[in-house]
């Protein structure tokens, strides 16, 4: 791997507070001046510390959705810090967007995922804050590529910002269905293993998707070490016009953050992470993949038994059976996995299968003498 040297100054010498984790809440978007203004209030009370974010240009896939509300939300936003004293950040996706924001105050800019993803658009953004003494926070890109997350940092770093962060906010996959953007914590990992004293919030909002997923990652994020998180909050999540499903209400944020566990550093180096813990998070993870794709697979088992018992054909097919162990196995065996460890664990999900189906097959028997029948 090359070598990556990043010239910031400390987050304490621009942030100066002391307690973690560092907190990044308030709406995805700006809505009105009275949706920003209540939950700034309800927030501040419990994190006066607490930097308030609220997207004023929200990148959508589609037109239709809610774009953001524009340049008025960042006259909001300047009332939020005027009657909270909260500093307030937003993202920036290009240089009017920059231009704006500095003529509103915003304290401390973000770059947001699909932009990291676009090196011109970085670039953009960091020729508009040559001279401007500003901290910027830039997430990771949707698709898991270290170096251009790296590379945003580089380019907004070379235009001579110092204060920097980054935001871990998850990866775009094909695979797990778990969370919105899998978490794949061996990104950050590695970020912070090349870059030892860069800070790193976790958006865990975004990772989650779902607001009943949002402890568990946060606990992840601070067994990590990690900085600070930013959680999306509105005052009444439900009616919020972005991303409702994830936001917390400030109440809420306050017993999430409340019950916490925080770690500490290792005493020798404070900005090292604990590579066991790292490494465990990992696996943690991967359980967790391999939960959901099992999920998954026994529910496609649970519509072919329907469809054998509709079109009367038996549920174990010697030929078919042959077949996917097989194929299983040569794969195993190709990625350097044990024959005998690989026949174990597919003929114990085949059995699984079997027992599902025979359980849709067999609707009159009690499922406990199902389950008996097929106990290994
Ligand atoms: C956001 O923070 O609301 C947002 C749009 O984030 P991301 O760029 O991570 O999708
Ligand atoms: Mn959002």
């Amino acid at each position: 791997m090359m070598k990556i040297e990043l010239d910031i100054t400390s987050i304490n010498d621009w942030l100066n507070f002391p307690e973690r984790p560092i907190l990044i809440s308030g709406p995805c978007s700006a809505e009105s001046e009275e949706q920003m203004i209540t939950t700034a209030k309800q927030i501040v009370k419990y994190f006066p510390n607490n930097i308030f974010r609220a997207g004023i240009w929200k990148p959508r896939t589609r037109p239709s959705s809610f774009e953001g509300v524009g340049e008025i939300g960042l006259q909001w936003l300047k009332h939020v810090k005027q009657e909270t004293g909260m500093l307030v950040t937003t993202e920036v996706a290009n240089s009017k967007h920059v231009e704006l924001c500095l003529k509103y105050d915003v304290d401390i800019l973000w770059i947001g995922a699909r932009t990291t993803g676009n090196p011109f658009s970085v670039q953009e953004i960091a020729e508009a804050l040559k001279g401007i003494d500003i901290p910027v926070l830039v997430k990771n890109s949707l698709n898991p590529d270290i170096q251009l997350w790296i590379g945003a940092l580089e380019r907004i770093n070379n235009s001579g910002i110092k204060k920097l962060a980054a935001i871990h906010r998850g990866f775009h996959s094909t695979e797990q269905k778990q969370f919105r953007y899998s978490p794949l914590w061996s990104i950050p990992i590695e970020l912070k293993t090349l870059l030892p004293y860069l800070p790193i919030f976790c958006d865990v909002s975004h990772i989650t998707g779902k607001r009943e997923l949002i402890s568990i990652i946060a606990q992840e994020a601070m067994n990590l070490n990690m900085d600070g998180l930013m959680i999306e909050t509105h005052f009444n999540p439900d009616i919020a016009l972005s991303d409702a499903k994830q936001q917390v209400t400030p109440d809420k944020l306050y017993e999430t953050v409340d019950q916490l566990q925080i770690r500490n550093p290792s005493d020798k180096n404070k900005t090292s992470l604990n590579k066991l813990d790292g490494f465990r998070i990992v696996i943690d993870n991967i359980d967790s993949e391999l939960i959901s794709l099992l999920t998954e697979r026994m529910k496609i088992s649970e519509k072919i038994g329907s469809y054998k018992k509709e079109n009367n054909l038996a549920i174990f097919q010697v030929d078919r059976w042959r077949k996917t162990i097989n194929r299983s196995i040569e794969l195993g065996k190709s990625f350097g996995l044990d024959e005998e460890f690989v026949k174990l664990i597919f003929t114990r999900i085949h059995d699984e299968s079997i027992k599902k189906q025979a359980k849709i097959m067999n609707q009159e028997i009690d499922p406990e003498i199902i389950n008996k029948l097929f106990s290994p």
